[in-house]
């Protein structure tokens, strides 16, 4: 019986449970992946208690993932350019390997959506500048977007999103955003704002061009205003839930020893429990 995790605090919410339960039905697999609040003081506490628990790994949500960044024994080199760690595998030898599979799986949903093609719409402007624009910045200059523009209500978190991927991102001050945009392939939600309990976001995307591309990260709710502003339009509208089904996908393949598929039925089974 292998065992995986996911902690956080709170946890409650999480939806990685129904994820990798889809999975471990899927593919028949004797195994378990359960929630675990965790509260911040007693974070290293709970990695140190992870060599000899019988724990495969697990994925590491807010708050703890910069805390599982500095806390980890070996980083990939993504995590280790993102400075943050939302998947810990626990090695035979009881020592933990972290990774961020966050920028990964927001470009392998921009695949899934807007076919392989996509960094050659154009450059991309990310809003926000948070741990998850960190992820998006990096996994964009990964998959060679020429130039990514990082708008932050708080100007010095995008400056220093934007140096993650020198030569390729820079800050943009918000109230240049229309001029941004009107040079932009792909427009990136990364803040909270337009989440469930959140201020709206108030964008006009009347300056995008035709054949841009608008992606929210948020997924509660799965169609948020933005992203109806966006087919209202006639822009391709790219949703949250899709970056973090495919986030998901190393993790499981690392303690599971199966790599899954983010099929429509697991799709369906997550957006039925996001349903209010
Ligand atoms: P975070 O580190 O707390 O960053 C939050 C970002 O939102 C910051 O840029 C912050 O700006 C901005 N923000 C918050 N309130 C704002 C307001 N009232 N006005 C303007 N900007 C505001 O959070 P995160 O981990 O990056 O997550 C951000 C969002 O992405 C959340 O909604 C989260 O649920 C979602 N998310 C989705 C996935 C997925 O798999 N789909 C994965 C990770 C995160 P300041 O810097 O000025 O505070």
């Amino acid at each position: 019986m292998i065992r995986a995790f996911v902690v956080g605090h709170p946890i409650a919410h999480s939806r990685s449970p129904l994820i990798h339960g889809h999975w471990l039905a899927a593919h028949g697999i004797a195994g378990s992946y359960e929630r675990i609040d965790v509260a911040p003081e007693d974070f290293s506490d709970f990695l140190r208690g992870l060599r000899g628990s019988g724990l495969a790994g697990g994925n590491v949500t807010i708050p703890h993932k910069e805390a599982a960044f500095a806390l980890a024994d070996t980083l990939t080199p993504r995590a280790e350019r993102i400075g943050a760690v939302n998947t810990l595998v626990v090695g035979r030898d009881g020592r933990l390997h972290g990774d961020n599979t966050d920028a990964p799986g927001f470009c392998a949903h921009l695949d899934q959506s807007l076919g392989g093609g996509w960094p050659a719409r154009g450059g991309a402007v990310v809003l926000g500048a948070g741990g998850a624009a960190r992820a998006i910045v990096v996994g964009l200059a990964e998959r060679g977007v020429s130039r990514i523009r990082v708008a932050n209500r708080t100007p010095g978190r995008a400056e220093a999103v934007a140096a993650l991927a020198p030569g390729v991102a820079e800050p943009l001050d918000w109230a240049d955003l229309p001029e941004a945009l009107a040079g932009a392939g792909l427009l990136v939600n990364t803040t909270s704002l337009g989440m469930k309990g959140q201020p709206p976001l108030t964008l006009d995307l009347a300056p995008l061009p035709a054949g841009a591309a608008v992606a929210d990260i948020v997924y509660a709710p799965l169609e948020t205003d933005l992203l109806a502003a966006a087919r209202a339009r006639g822009l391709a509208a790219v949703d949250g839930l899709g970056m973090l089904l495919h986030q998901a996908v190393p993790g499981f393949e690392a303690w599971f020893g199966v790599r899954p598929e983010v099929t429509a039925a697991l799709r369906d089974t997550i957006v039925a429990d996001l349903r209010p």
